[in-house]
């Protein structure tokens, strides 16, 4: 039934086992230059821990803690040790980067592949794996866990449609991996190249590494003729892996023989009620190279309560609800971009790609929506059009309270970025 037998231990026998790594990776975190200083400082050591919700006795770990400490600051081990690093995919300052000895990629291959298996993927699989390789953790992450499941694997990179497809086809590949909104490009384009997607093997595609609403992963399995499966991870946490979704398609299970994971108030620093919504703060405990203690990940989510159909005893969290530090303000009011997503995508005209606009007018912040429609639409008469675009200014004013601007869009037009999609221009501070 499980890869792992791990999967269906009961919930005592879960927090025993967390408590026993976390006293462990306490212990080997203070061989680190960072923690060993804050330990100090903090009087923290592994005695401290007795139960699991001990954990709140620990101080949080930033991303700006991250950065103070790049590149080294955080390794119990002499460089020696370290096989690979990755890097996070942050486009401004210091990036981040977090180093694995050869154990930390066993047991990252290992999660991965449990992760496929939970949703169906087994060793007679093909998988193409179609996020782009190099520094992203989506590569190599995918990579070597569908090699440890056993898959033939296909690396085959970002981009390069028609590439993607003939691979697909001349070599039977049933598992795609890809970002959800590279899939919904790429399923545009299987349609334009004249393929029929019923007609194609796969069967099963792994989406992550970016926010998607519910509504898009269906456009994706309606399009591509597939199921698609919800994958979370960052690298600071391995990459990929950390949690996922099972069969049932009701939230991801968090791998919790490896990570601790929290979700708290981000003002207050205090745990949320269960089932609200909060920042996810994630600990590693299997990981021996570079621990990381109670990193505050910024992504927003919520523990489901109850069990999950599978059996699988680990708690789930719901799909990312957004960043924290996505938040838009506009006019005074604090705007997610997947509130937008969620009301475009469930409108039948609208294609598979939009952008976010924020800019200012004198000296009044706008918000203009910039949306694809799909072929067949476009060429309707001017009213229909005119008349769609007040429907969906309407719809998004009801949801963000802000009237945006909307401007419909060829099938296509807007730029199609090969990794994580960027959503929102923001061209506010320059026009300070
Ligand atoms: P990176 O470490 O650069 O790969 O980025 C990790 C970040 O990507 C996470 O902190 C999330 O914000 C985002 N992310 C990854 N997987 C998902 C997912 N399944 N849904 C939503 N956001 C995700
Ligand atoms: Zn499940």
């Amino acid at each position: 039934m499980y890869f792992d037998k791990v999967e269906e231990l009961d919930r005592n026998e879960l927090e025993k086992l967390q408590v026993e790594r976390l006293k462990k990776t306490i212990e080997q975190a203070s061989n680190s230059p960072y923690y060993s200083e804050v330990f100090k400082n903090n009087n923290i050591d592994s005695s401290l821990i007795k139960t699991a919700d001990d954990i709140k006795k620990l101080p949080f770990t930033t991303k700006e803690d991250l950065r103070s400490q790049y590149p080294y600051g955080l390794l119990t081990k002499s460089l020696d040790e370290f096989v690979r690093l990755h890097a996070s995919s942050g486009t401004t300052g210091t990036p981040t980067a977090v180093f694995y000895t050869q154990k930390d990629l066993d047991t990252w291959a290992d999660l991965m592949a449990r992760s496929m298996y939970a949703v169906g993927v087994r060793r007679s699989d093909v998988l193409q794996n179609m996020s782009g390789y190099g520094l992203f953790t989506g590569g190599l992450g995918i990579h070597y866990g569908s090699e440890r499941l056993g898959c033939l694997t296909v690396p085959a990179g970002a981009g390069n449609t028609k590439r993607q497809i003939k691979l697909i086809r001349d070599f039977n590949v049933t598992t795609l991996h890809i970002i959800p909104s590279f899939a919904l490009y790429f399923a545009g384009k299987v349609k334009a190249e004249g393929y029929d997607p019923a007609e194609m093997p796969w069967k099963i595609a792994l989406i992550g590494a970016e926010p998607h609403t519910e509504l898009t992963r269906k456009k994706i399995e309606e399009m591509l003729h597939i199921k698609a499966y919800n994958s979370y991870g960052l690298s600071e946490m391995n990459g990929p892996g950390v949690a996922f979704e099972c069969t049932e398609q009701d939230g991801m299970h968090i791998w919790e023989d490896s990570f601790i994971a929290e979700i708290i108030n981000p003002e207050t620093g205090e745990h949320v009620p269960d089932g609200e919504i909060g920042e996810l703060v994630m600990t590693t405990i299997t990981r021996e190279g570079m621990p990381i203690i109670r990193y505050r990940t910024r992504d927003l989510t919520r523990f489901i309560p109850g069990k999950c159909k599978c059996g699988r005893t680990s708690r789930r969290i719901d799909r990312i609800a957004g960043r924290a530090d996505d938040m838009l303000i506009i006019k005074g009011v604090n705007i997610y971009p997947m509130q937008i997503e969620k009301i475009i995508m469930a409108i039948p005209e609208v294609g598979e790609n939009y952008l976010i606009e924020l800019y200012r007018e004198g000296f009044i912040d706008q918000i203009k929506v910039k949306v694809e429609i799909k072929e067949q639409y476009f060429v309707e008469d001017m009213r229909a059009l005119q008349g769609l675009q007040k429907l969906i200014a309407n719809k998004l004013r009801d949801e963000i309270l802000v009237t945006p601007r909307v401007e419909l869009v060829q099938h296509n037009s807007i730029e199609k970025s090969e990794g994580k999609a960027q959503r929102v221009i923001d061209t506010r501070e320059v026009e300070k």
